[in-house]
């Protein structure tokens, strides 16, 4: 896959999304296009501590996160063991490495799949209070400390994911996740925040288009 086709106002954006959405190389050419009209984010990025060296993977975040530009989002994927149920450990190696990559205060980001709790929440906004969460199906298995987290969160700073084909959301049943599923993940966040799957669909459609400025 090429990032380094010649992108202006008049490039398709399926072209777009097609060729240079994801750079493969990492490359400061392909982070570049960052400042292109037509691309809106970076990501996603992150690190994975299900695989052996995920701290070498961290590492390499360093490169994307000094090209960021503050106003397009970062879309972090932060993947946790199945023992750091709260995410506290990607969580805290990240907010290292932005430090340290001099990422402003004011950077948007899209945290995706989060599961943190209430604490992991409150000190990720604190240090980033430019930070739309996302929530999806695992809310359903959620316990009390991330739902508490969820419920405290201010309404403007929610998205919804499926995360399609991962996290089906219907405990108890089998089957593959797919986006149109999407609403499935609007009620178990309406039930974990006393609101509706209206309400929920309603808010986070317009969180998700302020987020990405669309
Ligand atoms: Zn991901």
């Amino acid at each position: 896959m090429s990032s380094r086709l010649h992108l202006d106002a008049a490039t398709p954006l399926e072209e777009v999304l097609d060729q240079a959405g994801q750079p493969q190389d990492g490359s400061s050419s392909g982070l570049s296009l960052l400042s292109s009209p037509n691309v809106i984010a970076l990501g996603e990025v992150g690190f994975d501590c299900t695989v052996g060296n995920w701290e070498r993977e961290g590492k390499v975040l360093d490169e994307p996160f000094r090209l960021a530009d503050p106003n397009k989002p970062i879309i972090l994927h932060l993947r946790r063991t199945a023992e750091d149920k709260y995410q506290r450990a990607p969580l805290e190696e990240c907010i290292k490495i932005a430090h340290v990559a001099g990422i402003p205060p004011h950077q948007k980001f899209h945290l995706h799949c989060f599961s943190g709790s209430f604490k992991e929440l409150t000190h990720w906004t604190q240090t980033f209070p430019e930070t739309w969460f996302g929530y999806t199906g695992m809310v359903a298995s959620f316990d009390e400390h991330q739902l508490s987290g969820l419920r405290s969160l201010n309404a403007k700073r929610f998205v919804l994911e499926t995360d399609a084909p991962y996290l089906w959301p219907r405990p108890g049943r089998r089957g593959i996740n797919r986006p149109r599923l999407l609403g499935e993940v609007a009620t178990v966040v309406a039930d974990a925040r006393q609101s509706t799957t209206a309400n929920v669909l309603e808010r986070t459609y317009i969180n998700a288009r302020q987020l990405y400025s669309v």
